[in-house]
């Protein structure tokens, strides 16, 4: 199957071409016809199928049918998106896509300033790409004409549920002209997924592509038993491998994200950090310095790292055990991209056994546990990033002045970070000064 063969307008097959792309993926054939077509599209789809270009592609085909008719401008298209770099990526998908046309495009999110954003929708653009809290922001206060939009999509739309953002949605789509073309994009299909598409879509097709919320088969997937104070140093022991080329850790926790970049800093890996604490700039920084290889290792949590698209990560790590198997699904996602392969290395202590279980019920298969070769399982010497978390998750947990957490916790927690060195104490990041 050749991307000509599914009804593209020459402009996007060049673009397609410049991208270097050969051949549709799985997704882009099954959902581009149809959306040419004009079909409201249900597209069931993980992040690393293609499944941006799939629905980007087609919209700016029809896109520039109806501007070539000489259709008015305004803004025909809407897309809602999750996260600020979901966004940001669905931005350089259609700059990318839309080169050789003249699309006009505005993005909206919020952490930064709303002028430009403000300025831009009313500058008259064909496309909004959007979150949706600062998005129902602006159209509460009429920046922008919406009354023109003939596509919606909505993506990640799962994510957008868990993150709470229906009623926003709801009060968005309301504003919108009833008769357009809707997709929505979900890694999985739920019943509160057929809940929205019962709302927001008219009859709409279903494409889904690969098992359920199968992880991608091209992941190499991986799990090392190890006692919880030995994580930090099982990481630094596995980023000894000269293969751990580009590799993005998952942690739980933001301080726990900034304490571990801390200690791989300190042992001399230079090492980003993305979580919600960070501001926009930063993180855009911080994606930047890890796709260019100025640092070799990016460490996030589960909903900062939404959106993240960076080709060639060689290793997912998931030094903390993600609590839902589908934050499992996504986290190893973000390797293994499109064509390449990735290993995705999990560490599992004796608290994520239970998760681990579910996980392997929820995909179906069992994942091969490792040993690290050479690494010392008895050379208890405590490391500074976790350390610290057991003492602040007891603390939280317990009832206050509870004996038992209270004395333990305490003392372990002092013992660590006496031994964590100083430079914990010193706050000043000094990556971000660069
Ligand atoms: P997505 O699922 O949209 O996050 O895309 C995953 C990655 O696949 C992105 O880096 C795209 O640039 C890339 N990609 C999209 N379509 C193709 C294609 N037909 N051939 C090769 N790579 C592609």
């Amino acid at each position: 199957m050749s991307f000509r063969a599914l009804g593209l307008d020459t402009n996007v097959l060049r673009a397609v071409d410049a991208a270097g792309y050969t051949e549709p993926t799985p997704i882009q054939t099954a959902a581009i016809p149809l959306i040419l077509a004009g079909h409201d599209v249900i597209g069931i789809a993980q992040t690393g199928t293609g499944k941006t270009a799939a629905f980007v592609l087609p919209i700016l085909a029809k896109l520039a049918a109806l501007i070539g008719a000489g259709q008015k401008r305004g803004i025909r298209v809407l897309v809602v998106a999750p996260t600020r770099e979901l966004v940001v990526q669905i931005e350089e998908n259609v700059r990318a896509y839309g080169r050789y046309m003249s699309v006009r495009m505005a993005t909206v999110y919020g952490g930064v300033g709303e002028h430009p954003q403000i300025q831009a929708l009313r500058s008259g653009v064909d496309i909004v790409v959007a979150t949706p809290g600062r998005l129902l922001d602006l159209m509460g206060r009429k920046n922008g004409d919406f009354s023109g939009i003939q596509f919606l999509v909505l993506d990640e739309a799962d994510r957008m549920l868990d993150m709470g953002f229906l009623p926003d949605i709801r009060r968005i789509v309301k504003a919108l002209p009833t008769k357009r073309q809707t997709l929505l994009f979900s890694a999985s299909l739920s019943r509160d997924i057929e809940q929205v598409t019962r709302e927001f879509q008219h009859a709409p097709k279903i494409v889904q592509i690969g098992k359920r919320a199968n992880p991608a088969e091209t992941v190499t997937q991986f799990v090392y038993e190890v006692p919880k104070h030995l994580k930090a140093s099982l990481l630094l022991h596995l980023l000894k491998e000269p293969q751990m080329n580009m590799v993005l850790i998952f942690v739980r926790m933001k301080h726990a994200a900034d304490h571990l970049a801390d200690h791989l800093d300190h042992k001399g890996i230079r090492t980003a950090t993305i979580h919600s604490n960070r501001s926009q700039s930063q993180r855009l920084r911080a994606l930047k310095d890890f796709k260019s290889g100025a640092v070799r290792v990016l460490v996030a949590t589960d909903i900062a790292a939404r959106g993240i698209d960076v080709d060639g990560i060689s290793h997912v790590v998931n030094y903390d055990f993600p609590m839902h198997s589908e934050d499992y699904v996504h986290r190893i996602g973000r390797t293994g991209r499109a064509h390449a392969v990735g290993d995705a290395i999990s560490f599992v202590t004796a608290a994520d056994y239970g998760a681990l279980r579910a996980l392997e019920r929820f995909i179906g298969r069992g994942i091969v546990r490792k040993r690290a070769e050479g690494f010392d399982y008895q050379g208890a010497v405590a490391q500074p990033g976790d350390g610290d978390e057991r003492p602040y998750r007891s603390k939280q947990l317990s009832p206050a002045g509870h004996g038992h957490s209270g004395h333990s916790g305490g003392s372990g927690h002092k013992q660590h970070r006496g031994q964590g060195g100083g430079h914990q104490g010193t706050k000043a990041r000094s990556r971000w000064g660069r």
